[in-house]
């Protein structure tokens, strides 16, 4: 008897969780289908000849070199996972399309396509190019976060939460000193 029962409640699983992945499906103006699609074609984003790194292999550089190269600013977020003050950003009100790409290695990161405005006064986005972040779990306040970081330079750029908008329900929230946006019209 108790293992038809236990057989009769495994049954029952699947018609719990069938409505969620309906709704999650037929998300109507962008299915998950759809976030694929534009995951996939972010290179359609990309101004002709923009300068970009198209290679995922690892880049090493001593903290002297990131010095060099970054801003102080820019090397507390990058380098140490800072995080720049809300609303600070010129990327917050950027509507043009193109693509973000990471202020340290020039990795290409998200697209205007995938950017939104979650009211936080940080850069966000509700998906990301594929392989491109990496992301880890940090204990720096209370409750853990999950921060990502560029998969090429190791750099931090932002933390991602479940707050974000249908399809996904995901916010990438950025650190627009950890970006560099080039427009696809237009010289980067
Ligand atoms: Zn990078």
């Amino acid at each position: 008897m108790k293992r038809r029962n236990l057989l009769k409640g495994l049954a029952a699983v699947p018609l719990l969780v069938a409505p969620v992945w309906r709704a999650w499906a037929g998300a109507p103006s962008r299915g998950s289908a759809g976030v694929e699609a534009l995951q996939k074609s972010w290179k359609d984003f990309l101004a002709q000849g923009a300068d970009v790194a198209l290679t995922t292999e690892p880049l090493k550089r001593s903290k002297d070199e990131w010095k060099k190269i970054l801003t102080p600013a820019q090397y507390r977020v990058l380098r140490e996972e800072d995080t720049e003050r809300a609303g600070s950003s010129p990327l917050n009100g950027e509507k043009r399309p193109g693509v973000y790409v990471c202020a340290g290695c020039s990795l290409p990161l998200f697209t205007s396509a995938m950017k939104y405005d979650s009211g936080t006064g940080w850069p966000s986005f509700f998906t990301f190019i594929p392989g491109h972040l990496a992301t880890k779990k940090d204990y720096y306040l209370v409750f853990p976060r999950t921060e990502y970081h560029c998969v090429r330079c190791g750099g931090h750029h932002g933390h991602v939460f479940d707050d974000g908008p249908p399809p996904t329900g995901q916010r990438w929230c950025n650190n627009g000193l950890a970006l560099r946006f080039i427009p696809k019209a237009g010289k980067a």
